[in-house]
């Protein structure tokens, strides 16, 4: 291109997506420009989402596992929680990895700039809050904008009312918290207000919490968020809200009452894309109804030069999913052939105990009639497990019609590491006995993965 643009490449948000992009794309070489309306580095994992969250459920899971210390002979005294020294904590964490994403940027060369960013036309983003740029050209751009919490319409304004990122800056432990959704995000931000002192309710809509994983594998979180929590509402609607001195929620579903009052509510619902925010239409781009960019298998947009990765640009709205699709897009500004063509990407709660799974599920096979077989190992018979008292653990594995797996799900402590060995396996098309015949570590919980296979291989021995 003889054009003289400002920057070969422009990314436009710096979360897990962006951030990967840039980097990737300045390491083949190429004159990079990360645009970024906030004046940290990281987007919504780094700041208010991934790492926050698992900073503060660090302390729940502490805090929880002291008082189960007493049956060990252990006893502490009532935990004091001092919330202005917990948040000290999550920003040094913060601070740490934005402060790390920084330094790499200089070291790079990325040239970052800090504004908002709107596409004029198709190779033009014009910068608002930027007293020095107000507008950039480019050869090339990778749009990373993410996505932001849905609220409910028709709801007051009110400062009660709390986004998931509202939730990971409490002013207060509240008293009372109504978490709405019991997905993901709600289960985690319930589970440390709930170890925190909060007399915790969850509502969700489907019959189950953790919609779209195997209902085996929720069984054991649900019968300990049971514990913690106040109440568990499935199949039941918040059908309003109402602020006065409380806010008070109607409810529909067979259990829940009439209404009731609390401090606080979460909303967690669901994010939504932030693909028609950033003027698309003037650079000739296909957004859909819901706010998502499509793009093909090298996250490629409609328009040839401009790619698009991370939430805005499909589900699952997860940080590692925006990574690599990161570097896949850098790679093909540079020219390489590259391809997001993963065959699983892995799913993790990470309550107490974690849940985890990646391929297909057996809601899934069952659903769209995939044939498959099963290898399961129960916690309560590994050693390492009923030493941390952890025998409500369990871990399976799917294997496909020729032999290799397919699909892994895991409930426990740690359980989101434990996955990570099953993607590889999928990734590398083991069947039962690869996965058995590795000798894994004793006494390991990673052990109940090879076990699961040996269970299928028909070879399993010994226990503990
Ligand atoms: P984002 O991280 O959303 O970043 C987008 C960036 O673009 C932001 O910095 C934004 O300011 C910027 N931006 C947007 N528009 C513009 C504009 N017009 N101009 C300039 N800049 C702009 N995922 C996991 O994989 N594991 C987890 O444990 C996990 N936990 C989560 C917990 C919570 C509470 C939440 C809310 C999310 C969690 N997620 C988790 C999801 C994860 O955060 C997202 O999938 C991930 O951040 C998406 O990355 P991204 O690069 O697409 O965009």
């Amino acid at each position: 291109d003889d054009h003289n643009y400002d920057c070969d490449v422009l990314v436009l948000g710096s979360g897990p997506g962006g951030y990967t992009a840039a980097f990737r794309a300045a390491d083949m070489g190429l004159n990079v420009t990360l645009v970024e309306r906030h004046s940290v580095l990281g987007g919504v994992c780094l700041n208010v989402g991934c790492i926050p969250s698992k900073a503060l459920l660090h302390s729940a899971k502490v805090i929880e596992d002291a008082a189960n210390m007493a049956s060990h002979g252990v006893t502490f005294g009532k935990p004091e929680i001092d919330l202005a020294k917990l948040l000290d904590y999550k920003q040094s964490v913060i601070d740490q990895l934005t402060g790390g994403l920084k330094s790499m940027a200089s070291k790079r060369k990325v040239n970052v700039v800090n504004g908002t960013g709107t596409f004029a036309d198709d190779h033009t983003l014009k910068i608002d809050g930027n007293d020095d740029v107000s507008q950039l050209t480019f050869n090339k751009a990778i749009i990373a904008v993410g996505s932001e919490p849905v609220m409910l319409p028709g709801w007051p304004e009110d400062e009660r009312i709390w986004t998931s990122e509202d939730a990971l800056s409490p002013d207060e432990i509240p008293g009372s918290l109504l978490v709405v959704g019991g997905g993901i995000i709600g289960c985690e931000i319930a589970n440390v207000y709930a170890a925190h002192g909060t007399e915790v309710d969850i509502v969700e809509m489907t019959d189950s919490l953790i919609p779209g994983a195997d209902k085996d594998l929720i069984k054991p979180l649900t019968k300990r968020m049971n514990k913690r929590c106040g109440n568990i509402w499935v199949s039941t609607k918040v059908t309003g809200l109402e602020a006065g001195d409380k806010l008070t929620a109607s409810f529909e579903g067979k259990d829940a009452p009439e209404s009731k009052d609390y401090d606080r509510v979460l909303v967690a619902v669901g994010r939504k894309p932030n693909g028609k925010k950033i003027g698309a239409e003037n650079a000739g781009l296909e957004v859909n109804d819901r706010g998502f960019i499509p793009v093909d298998k090298q996250c490629r947009t409609n328009v040839d030069h401009i790619f698009a990765i991370g939430d805005v640009s499909g589900e699952p709205q997860l940080a590692h999913r925006a990574t690599h699709q990161g570097k896949v897009a850098a790679e093909c500004c540079a020219g390489e052939k590259s391809a997001f063509d993963a065959k699983v990407i892995p799913s993790v709660v990470y309550t107490d105990p974690e849940v985890a799974w990646t391929g297909v599920t057996e809601t899934q096979a069952k659903k769209e009639g995939i044939e498959y077989t099963k290898g399961a190992f129960p916690w309560a018979a590994n050693g390492r497990a009923i030493g941390l008292d952890a025998t409500d653990g369990n871990t399976k594995l799917l294997f496909g019609k020729d032999g290799r797996i397919i699909g892994a799900g895991a409930v426990g402590s740690g359980a989101g590491d434990l996955i990570a060995e099953t993607c590889l396996a999928i990734e590398m098309g083991a069947d039962a006995h690869d996965i058995g015949l590795t000798i894994h570590p004793h006494p390991t919980l990673a052990e109940t993965v090879g076990m699961a296979a040996e269970a299928e291989a028909g070879t399993l021995t010994d226990l503990y």
